[in-house]
């Protein structure tokens, strides 16, 4: 049974949002903050106070980095067969609990309830793959080429490692980091966004369920992570930090490590093109489409931000997009048929239409949506725009909504060179029926991840990341994922 089946087999459970707003999370204990402030959690569906969790102070973070230490030697010394036996209960439990885990996704972050499933079930499959890949830890052995020693290189846990995660998949870029550097024989302070906490909590019940030893696993939120994250870094015992957010936040991080010379994994902002060639098969590329700039309802890093499509196809495109966009039912991220949530804040609807306004000022045809959804809601509704000029904000960054914009290209040489027109470099689209120009195209395009005739391009097993301002390292993939919360020891011995 795949795991999607298993999803949608299991029982619907409502989430218990009192329990996962019981507390800070550090050495195995639901805590308060020792400040007594609490951050509201808003439900974007109605613009209402869901609840409210602990704001965490300096001395929570300090008490956090004492528990991963104390826990450090242990889990360290922990055989490899026992980590991934406890990393395979993190999977199995998050199965168990997938429905629970789903509506308190689209509850906080407020993404319809089809993609928090789908994001569950990709979030969960990273402690299934670490929890193979725990037991396949190598090191490396040969003879040095002068004869004289052996070259013995063995791989260890880097230290203690602080997660920053964004609020757009809360229980995945979570589970992302989580899952290797536990595998890894790392421990951790995880800082969920302050939008979506509660999942980030809920998944910490979850480890503690599967034998995570306390200590192991620590999850703070807090209104200041800026203060917080300069004395965590400054704590010679925290050896790693792991980002996934935004490339501005990401730059000023890499400027803090760099004082105290942390190893920093750095998973940042992308701006995708999506290129339709005119042999494309029109009913995939549309398909495909829809996945890249829709799920999430465009709130991804991976999300088509730039339709590159060429003359002879641009029309039939257009209508087909325009046709499935105006389809798509928008509504709160709980109710059973929805396809399109709203956007995570109001800021987020007040930037979408201040870049959409912008490209209507300078040219853009509104196909359909193009005025922000009056009400309680955060809510933009699928918007398509043909002939966006290039000078158009939206071309130069994250639109991170419903919105599509279109550029008419006519030849492969430009389709690439507008492609990486661009500061960003994490995913981007092909599509086209001839396999020769995909691949040609692909190996053009700077980016860390090409889908070629696939809407959809994360896998646990391949590598993640970004080139460019889009990332540092890479997350999930054969070693790849593990091998960012390791450190190589070379042994030199002769015999
Ligand atoms: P963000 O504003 O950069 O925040 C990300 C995380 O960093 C949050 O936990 C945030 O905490 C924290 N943070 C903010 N300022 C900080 C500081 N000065 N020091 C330490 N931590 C700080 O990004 P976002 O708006 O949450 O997420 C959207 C962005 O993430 C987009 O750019 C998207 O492309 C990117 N993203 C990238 C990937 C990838 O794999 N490449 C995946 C998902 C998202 P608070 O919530 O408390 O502010």
């Amino acid at each position: 049974m795949t795991i999607a089946q298993q999803i949608s087999n299991s029982n619907h459970q409502v989430p218990d949002i009192a329990a996962a707003a019981r507390g800070l999370y550090i050495d195995g204990e639901w805590r308060q903050s020792r400040s007594g402030q609490q951050i509201d959690v808003i439900d974007p569906s109605t613009g209402r106070v869901l609840t409210s969790v602990p704001d965490a102070t300096i001395d929570d973070a300090r008490r956090s980095i004492d528990a991963a230490a104390a826990a450090a030697p242990a889990w360290r010394a922990t055989p490899p067969r026992r980590r991934s036996e406890i990393l395979r209960r993190c999977f199995e439990l998050m199965l168990e609990r997938s429905e629970m885990l789903a509506s308190l996704i689209s509850m906080e972050n407020g993404k319809a309830l089809r993609d928090a499933r789908g994001e569950v079930a990709y979030a969960a499959e990273f402690f299934r793959w670490n929890a193979e890949e725990a037991v396949r830890i190598t090191g490396e052995f040969g003879i040095a080429p002068s004869g004289t020693n052996r070259i013995i290189v063995d791989y260890q846990p880097i230290g203690i490692c602080l997660l920053i995660t964004p609020w757009n998949f809360p229980a995945a870029m979570a589970t992302r980091k989580i899952a290797p550097a536990l595998a890894a024989g790392c421990t951790v302070i995880l800082k969920p966004a302050s939008e979506t906490p509660l999942t980030a909590y809920a998944l910490a019940a979850i480890y503690e369920e599967a034998g995570v030893p306390k200590g192991v696993v620590n999850v703070l939120t807090t209104t200041t992570p800026g203060p917080m994250t300069e004395v965590v870094l400054a704590d010679p015992r925290v050896r790693k930090l792991s980002f996934t957010g935004s490339t501005d936040v990401g730059r000023q991080l890499l400027a803090e490590a760099a004082k105290h010379v942390i190893s920093c994994s750095m998973e940042l902002g992308g701006n995708a093109p999506f290129l339709v060639f005119d042999d494309a098969d029109l009913d995939a590329a549309l398909e495909g489409a829809m996945i890249a700039k829709m799920r999430n309802a465009g709130e991804a890093c991976t999300a088509a931000n730039r339709f590159y499509v060429q003359s002879g196809i641009y029309d039939q495109f257009a209508e087909g997009l325009t046709k499935r966009m105006v389809a798509l039912k928008v509504g709160a991220g709980v109710e059973a048929d929805t396809e399109c949530g709203p956007m995570i804040t109001r800021k987020a609807v007040e930037k979408i239409s201040r870049l959409v306004e912008d490209s209507k000022a300078k040219g853009a045809r509104v196909l359909c949506g193009g005025d922000a959804t009056t009400g309680d809601g955060f809510f933009y509704p699928p918007t398509v725009l043909a002939d966006v000029s290039d000078d158009s904000e939206m071309k130069a960054g994250e639109i991170f909504g419903p919105v599509a914009p279109l550029y008419r290209f006519e030849s492969e040489h430009e389709a690439i060179e507008r492609a990486n027109d661009t500061e960003y470099g994490l995913a981007a689209y092909v599509y086209t029926r001839d396999i020769a120009r995909g691949l040609r195209v692909s190996s053009g395009i700077e980016a860390g991840m090409i889908a070629l005739n696939r809407g959809l391009v994360s896998d646990p097993a391949a590598p993640f990341g970004g080139v460019k301002q889009s990332g540092l390292g890479r997350e999930g993939g054969q070693h790849h994922g593990i091998a960012e919360f390791m450190e190589a020891k070379y042994i030199a011995t002769s015999f």
